[in-house]
């Protein structure tokens, strides 16, 4: 019961008003549920579980994603029924719940980077009804890196690759930062543990004479910070094991590390947006920006993802070059956390917008407006490279569904496709001989219209053959074909 009040205690710290009666709740009913059951290190089942509503906590979600990080594995690991989910906790969690496990079931088929792209699209797609599923699948994915040292090789390798190709660019592309750098890195030695012992080896003394630099440099800045009257704190990062190895790997760098400058970058915090400016105006008083690489201000123009920040590169102490990112107190937090901190700032923030706050760049979208927005962030980023091509092949987004087989394929289909078209689409036999269909576990007709997520099962009898009024409801000419084929040969 310790672990519960510690749960209790975090959440408190950032959330005072939260409700936690249900947390309560949900804590004893997945410590029940999973009762018994061993994780492969040999600890109870639940500690997975518990860890991931703790990490959940770190980035102070709302009471409900945490209660959904302590019941995400009991439906499929502990065969809880969702009915029961939604008779204990509500609908809101129950179908949180649904989701992650829904989104548990989409399988990486290929290794390609347009087929990982498109899955991902699709996974978004399929889930997008509430981003906080993704957010409980990372915080679960992240424990499982964190624990992936118990698993046989084999299986190392398989999660570290989807790691690295599906939940590391959803963490990006969603903003979170921190997550995203701490997935990757957890991948790497899996996936590729050569090259992530000899770039361990090789980069150890460089970090270690950067940070020492870093040190020297920081006592600079806030010293002529002080001067000027700027109160601001100074922070420095290492960079990402992964992400220095892809960038070693770039043709212009060539595998030298000496051309990377922020191996180690600092970061200068202040209170406030033209804090950031004065700041930048101080640094450059003393340290020359580096001509042509200096300046990029995603303030004035934040990425897609929303990041925002001033980076500069510029020749400081001994002429060495240095990155400099400087930002707002909130701006780190949303760097690290992403839309994630979107979810705190509604809870607890929205009915108090004040001028000071508003001059401090804080952000207020409401919970919807928020999601919304990155969605669209992020279907723009696609589109505005050569998944753009893909995406006009693809008959355009908006009419197109994504539903799950049974065995967790994602099939994109025409919108107002029934289970019909579903069963053409797997496979020509499959469509001529089905008898009829469950979606989401229940019978339907076959002519009922599927939904993007749904999870459909075809039940089939052999040698049985399609009738000519399905086409009274079939949209993909797959399936007429294919009727039509049958009618003939009667
Ligand atoms: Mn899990």
């Amino acid at each position: 019961m310790a672990e519960l009040q510690n749960l209790i205690e975090k959440i408190k710290s950032y959330n005072p008003e939260a409700d936690l009666k249900l947390v309560e709740k949900a804590f004893e009913f997945a410590s029940i549920a999973h009762l018994g059951q061993k994780r492969a290190s040999g600890e109870p089942y639940f500690v997975h579980p518990f860890m991931t509503a703790s990490i959940l906590a770190d980035y102070k979600m709302d009471p409900v994603s945490i209660v959904v990080g302590l019941l995400h594995d009991t439906v499929e690991d502990a065969g809880i029924s969702l009915k029961e989910i939604e008779k204990e906790f509500g609908k809101e969690v129950s179908d949180l719940v649904n989701g992650i496990t829904k989104v548990s079931l989409v399988k990486l088929k290929g290794s390609s980077e347009e087929v990982f792209v498109e899955n991902i699209r699709k996974m978004i797609l399929a889930m997008s009804k509430d981003l906080r599923v993704v957010i409980v699948k990372l915080a679960d994915r992240l424990h499982n890196m964190m624990t992936i040292q118990y698993l046989p090789e084999e299986r190392q390798i398989k999660l570290g690759k989807e790691t690295l190709e599906i939940y590391a660019p959803l963490a990006e592309r969603l903003g979170m930062g921190e997550i995203k750098g701490k997935l990757e890195d957890l991948s790497f030695p899996c996936v590729y543990p050569e090259e992530y012992k000899n770039l361990v080896n090789y980069s150890k003394p460089y970090f270690k004479k950067a940070n020492e630099f870093l040190e020297k440099a920081s006592r600079v800045v806030y010293r002529i910070m002080a001067e000027e009257g700027i109160k601001v704190r100074v922070m420095y990062r290492s960079k990402h094991l992964y992400s220095l190895w892809r960038k070693l790997q770039r043709p212009e760098i060539n595998n030298d590390i000496d051309k990377i400058y922020d191996l180690v970058a600092m970061r200068i915090l202040t209170e406030t947006v033209r804090d950031c400016y004065g700041a930048l105006g101080v640094v450059h008083g003393v340290w020359k920006p580096v001509p042509w690489i200096g300046i990029s201000d995603f303030i004035a123009q934040p990425k897609p993802n929303g990041y925002r920040s001033i980076h500069t590169k510029v020749f400081s102490l001994h002429e060495r070059i240095l990155e400099l990112q400087i930002r707002t107190f909130e701006m780190q937090e949303e760097a690290e956390r992403g839309i994630a901190s979107h979810w705190f700032y509604v809870e607890t923030k929205s009915k108090k917008v004040t001028d000071e706050k508003l001059e401090k760049g804080g952000v207020f979208t409401p919970k919807k407006l928020s999601w919304v927005k990155q969605l669209v962030a992020w279907q723009k980023e696609l589109t505005g490279s050569k998944e753009f091509v893909e995406a006009l092949k693809f008959d355009g987004l908006a009419s197109r569904i994504f539903v799950f087989s049974p065995k967790g394929d994602v099939f994109d289909l025409p919108f107002g496709a029934t289970p019909v078209d579903f069963a053409y689409a797997v496979h020509t036999k499959l469509g001529d001989e089905t008898t009829g269909a469950k979606v989401n576990g229940k019978m339907v007709g076959l002519d009922y219209k599927l939904k993007s997520g749904d999870l459909v099962e075809i039940l089939k009898k052999e040698g049985s053959k399609p009738t000519e009024g399905w086409l009274d409801f079939v949209v993909t000419n797959m399936a007429k074909r294919n009727i039509l084929k049958n009618a003939r040969k009667i």
